[in-house]
């Protein structure tokens, strides 16, 4: 089979960093796998192209049973505090095929998910079920549609094998693409080794690949700090913009180039309330939909603590700088969020009354059980089945006076619309849809999933016969939970 006129053109330089980093590990190889989906728009945008290769050496090739040559697979080492306790990790159901450089030299790290146990598995069989992978994958190309930040998903394969969780369940490997797997616990990792010379190297690595516009900072680690920071920040604001809940921010989980990474137990937030969770596991609310900010800043200060002593020869003067550092957050996050929130509402400029009158809103959606998507859908006067609730005296008073702040625009209707659409989506990957989707893949049915992926890609967009995706799940889904799909 040759795999090799696909347009891959591998750099690995990962691999190349110091053992500890790492571990040579091959995908371990599955029994027949089946290709189920290939992402062909994502193709284009790596410069790769499938369409001359048969879907059985598809198949091969995304089970990671075949590799193209220059590929160099590995399991990468991290750490992190999951749930706050801190754990050695690693890549225990991934490996790294290689690094690929799209025409414009960009680099795409391309990863196996679900490829078999590695040196980091624990006591995990190293794969993973086809829920799951199809979850991530419709969930990371919708966030990618809404803009945000995101690993992608290239494709899925199912492996011909079961895997064992509370049933058996139909094993599957997904490729994920992202500018990089480097995580706070990638940091994490080197520093709770106390090698100090692989710190730097690391370090250097972060910089030369990711940042090449600190490298004549003054003080490099201070600005890597200040700008991972301001990533996540934006990161974050935007899940708070689409009500997206990450449901695992564990220091593993949190990307140093400022993507959204992992796919667990995350969902879209239908009625607005701000402590809400839908991970089963999370029973403390550790990572509810309002404590994303705070956990992302405690999730910094253990980035900052791995490189204090690159900022500064004399540790107490590094903690000292790294302290003020992270203090800055809230200012900054504050001041981000509520410009987004003046977005959302199309509201031009600053007034004073601004932060009483956004909160005002959120405090009637939360008593009132209204379905944040659709709210700011109402506001835009875009049409969906059920908007009773918005007849409610109190949202009537609350709506001259957003109308109100609005003439303050100073300019049209056409304009503040204009804005409100760009981003408030009116198209979310709502819960019981994915459901839909993914129990009807289960059952050898890729229809439903297909048609959600397609109207999941113009989500600031008016399309026709939506409705159905627009609706708040039923009453009877109003329990939703989620697992962390290991
Ligand atoms: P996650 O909760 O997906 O972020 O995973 C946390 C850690 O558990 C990572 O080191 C994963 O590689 C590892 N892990 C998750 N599922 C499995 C599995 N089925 N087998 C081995 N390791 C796993
Ligand atoms: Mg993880």
């Amino acid at each position: 089979m040759n795999l090799d006129n696909i347009g891959w053109t591998f750099d690995n330089t990962y691999s190349k960093l110091p053992s500890d980093l790492l571990t040579k590990q091959h995908p371990i190889p599955v029994k027949s796998p089946k290709l189920i989906i290939l992402n062909e728009s994502l193709s284009k945008d790596l410069d790769l192209d499938f369409t001359k290769i048969n879907d059985q050496n598809l198949s091969q090739l995304f089970s990671g049973n075949i590799l193209p040559s220059g590929s160099n697979p590995i399991a990468q080492a991290y750490a992190g505090h999951q749930f706050g306790h801190f754990t050695m990790l690693g890549d225990g159901r991934a490996v790294l095929m290689g690094e690929h450089l799209s025409k414009k030299k960009e680099r795409f790290d391309i990863q196996f998910k679900g490829s078999g146990k590695t040196p980091y598995s624990r006591s995990g069989d190293g794969r993973a079920a086809l829920g799951p992978m199809l979850r991530e994958y419709i969930i990371s190309e919708s966030m990618h549609a809404l803009g945000v930040p995101t690993t992608r998903s290239l494709a899925v394969v199912k492996t011909g094998e079961n895997v064992i969780r509370e049933t058996h369940l139909p094993g599957a490997v997904l490729t994920r693409i992202a500018a990089s797997h480097i995580r706070v616990g990638t940091f994490q990792y080197i520093a709770a080794t106390q090698k100090q010379q692989n710190l730097k190297i690391l370090f250097d690595y972060v910089i030369n690949r990711h940042y090449p516009n600190i490298k004549n900072s003054k003080n490099q680690a201070l600005d890597l700090l200040k700008t991972v920071m301001n990533k996540q920040i934006d990161l974050v604001i935007d899940w708070m913009r689409i009500g997206f809940i990450h449901g695992v921010m564990n220091t593993d989980n949190v990307s140093i180039c400022g993507e959204t990474i992992d796919y667990g137990p995350c969902a879209f937030m239908d009625t607005y309330n701000p402590e809400t969770v839908f991970s089963s596991i999370d029973q403390q609310g550790r990572y509810s939909f309002s404590n994303q900010p705070k956990i992302i800043k405690w999730n910094l200060a253990r980035f900052a603590e791995c490189i204090i002593t690159l900022i500064d020869d004399n540790k107490d003067r590094g903690i000292e700088i790294a302290t003020e550092a992270i203090n800055s957050f809230e200012k900054i996050y504050e001041e981000k969020w509520l410009n987004m929130m003046r977005d959302k509402l199309g509201l031009f400029g600053e007034d004073i009354n601004d932060q009483i009158l956004i909160m005002e809103l959120l405090t009637w959606m939360h008593k009132n059980k209204a379905d944040y998507t659709n709210t700011f859908c109402f506001l835009m006067n875009e049409k969906f089945s059920d908007n009773k609730i918005y007849n409610d005296e109190n949202f009537l008073i609350w709506k001259e006076k957003w109308q109100d702040r609005l003439k303050l625009n100073n300019n049209s209707q056409e304009k503040y619309l204009k804005l409100m659409h760009s981003v408030n989506p009116i198209i979310i990957p709502r819960n019981h849809k994915v459901e839909e989707a993914l129990a009807a893949a289960n059952d050898d049915n890729l229809e439903v999933m297909n048609k959600l992926l397609t109207v999941l890609e113009k989500p600031y967009e008016k399309q026709n016969d939506i409705t159905d995706f627009q609706s708040p799940p039923p009453l009877s889904n109003k329990n939703y939970q989620t697992f962390c799909g290991t």
